[in-house]
């Protein structure tokens, strides 16, 4: 789409692309330019009412499909969803300014996820359970009925994508609720739902801000269950208002997570998996960036160093440019947020290692990318893991070096902060990988590699990350419940 005239994308509701009920606007802005390329409607509570109402119409017809009816369906999204990668990737890109060596697999991904969760489908039981000869007794699982799901903006459609496709293999019908930031690539992937075969109303997408079309569907009585991905402020709050009717909530938050690294580790593939788990990572806004590199204090300067040609390598731009490895910072309140971090890094007392420029300290005045929200890779360091840079989730390109003396004072390193999201470990010991495996309380740890996630491995927070798994062979036990019956035959 052309940047020189915003398109206007409206939202799906009842299987039908509409404007917003106040007929306002949200402008969608390309973050590597800093221009307004789109606007999405601003969706209130009427709107959201709406969307419920057509979720619960399409309900009964949905859930009385045969789980391979369902899943037959699911898997012909998955083709269409596979057709469109191409603009379906470029729209997620030119929205949050996630490089296309993430953004392009990042479709691909969601398609297999959709399969897969069409596979799970098919899988879906009851159990029987001996108790008396008098009676035939057992569970099943059943859908929720109308679920909400409310995404950010880091990963939107990879998020979409796996999240509508489990909601929907369970049997739910969904009203999704797309972040403000960057909603457009999901409805561009809502426009071949009822092509696929998905019944109108089945899938209903409203945008709109957080603090009325979220908190609007976060208080309505008619949906069951809200599977919320976003900060740990914003579940708080969700929580608040979901007490209405008692929700069943899934929140996956946020993380500050520790990248160990001993000293008999292949130092080379720790450096590049450190730089590639804040930097190249989607720009560190990510759940489970790398935010916090601990590192064992006989090799802490030379590690920084091996970090540094790492970072220095990173190819900072356009985020449609396939050389690009670093896109910008999704937004401006964002960028601001984390060039805020950046000071108070240094009022802090933490040493800048390298980095700390941003926006047009980075490009040529006139530069068509000057007015965009870049950060380089930044690095400081500090002994003190109770700063608040060590502590409070930047979401940006900079991390935080930790030195540590021995394999206890890491673990204590890693596991003082609220959050337990993922970790990673390197080192070349087996044994210490076993004790940390067992020790760090995080939702996912990983030994000589970092940022690896596939929907076939749980994944999840523990602490204030989360509390629930998505992904895995148990994806959606998540959105069913269950129900014991009792028939009594004398
Ligand atoms: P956010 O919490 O600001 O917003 C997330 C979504 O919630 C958006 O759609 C937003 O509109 C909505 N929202 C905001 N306020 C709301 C309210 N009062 N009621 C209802 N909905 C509301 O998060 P963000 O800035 O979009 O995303 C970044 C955060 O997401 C980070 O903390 C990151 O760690 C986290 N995240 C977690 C995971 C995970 O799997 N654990 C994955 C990706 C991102």
């Amino acid at each position: 789409m052309a940047e020189a005239r915003p398109a206007d994308v409206p939202h799906y509701v009842g299987g039908e692309f509409r404007t917003a009920r106040s007929g306002k606007w949200l402008d969608s802005v390309n973050p590597a330019t800093g221009e307004v390329w789109a606007r999405i409607p601003a969706g209130e509570a009427s709107d959201v009412d709406d969307a419920v109402a057509a979720a619960l119409a399409a309900f009964p017809a949905w859930r009385g499909k045969l789980p391979m009816e369902r899943a037959a369906i699911l898997r012909s999204w998955a083709s269409l969803v596979r057709e469109d990668a191409e603009e379906l990737w470029r729209l997620d890109a030119t929205d949050n300014g996630r490089a296309s060596t993430e953004a392009r697999p990042a479709v691909l991904g969601g398609a297999a996820q959709i399969e897969f969760h069409a596979g799970l489908a098919e899988t879906i039981t009851s159990e029987t359970v001996a108790i008396t000869p008098a009676a035939h007794t057992y569970s099943v699982r059943e859908p929720f009925g109308v679920v909400g799901i409310i995404i950010p903006w880091n990963a939107p459609l990879a998020m979409f994508l796996a999240k509508a496709s489990a909601a929907l293999a369970a049997g739910n019908t969904v009203v999704v609720k797309p972040p403000e930031r960057a909603s457009v690539s999901i409805l561009a992937a809502a426009r071949r739902l009822e092509e696929a075969g998905i019944p109108p109303g089945a899938v209903n997408v409203v945008c709109g801000e957080g603090a009325t079309a979220g908190e609007a569907l976060a208080d309505h009585r008619d949906i069951a269950k809200i599977s919320f991905t976003g900060s740990t402020a914003t579940g708080r709050r969700i929580t608040q208002r979901s007490v209405s009717n008692l929700k069943v909530l899934g929140l996956e938050l946020g993380g500050k997570s520790p990248n160990l690294v001993f000293a008999d580790a292949d130092l080379d593939a720790a450096a590049a998996g450190a730089a590639a788990g804040i930097f190249t990572g989607s720009a560190g806004q990510a759940c489970i960036a790398g935010s916090r590199i601990l590192v064992e204090d006989t090799i802490f300067d030379e590690f920084l160093e091996r970090v540094r040609a790492h970072a220095a390598a990173i190819r900072l731009g356009d985020p449609l440019d396939p050389e690009t490895t670093m896109g910008p910072v999704a937004f401006d309140t964002q960028f601001d947020k984390v060039r805020g971090y950046l000071e108070l890094a240094e009022a802090e007392g933490a040493r800048r290692v390298f980095g700390g420029r941003s926006g047009k300290e980075l490009f040529e005045p006139g530069h068509r990318l000057s007015g965009g929200y870049f950060v380089e890779p930044t690095l400081f360091a500090t002994p003190d893991n109770r700063l608040r840079v060590c502590q409070e989730e930047i979401f940006g390109p900079v991390a935080v070096a930790i030195p540590f003396s021995s394999e206890a004072h890491a673990l204590e390193l890693a596991n003082d902060t609220v959050y337990g999201l993922a970790a990673g470990v390197w080192t070349s010991d087996v044994s210490r990988v076993h004790r940390l495996a067992d020790g760090l309380r995080a939702g996912t740890v990983w030994v000589n590699t970092y940022r690896r996630l596939h929907w076939a491995l749980p994944f999840g927070g523990q602490k204030e990350s989360g509390n629930r798994v998505s992904n895995g062979p148990r994806a959606l036990d998540e959105w069913l419940e269950h129900k014991s019956v009792w028939i009594e035959h004398g």
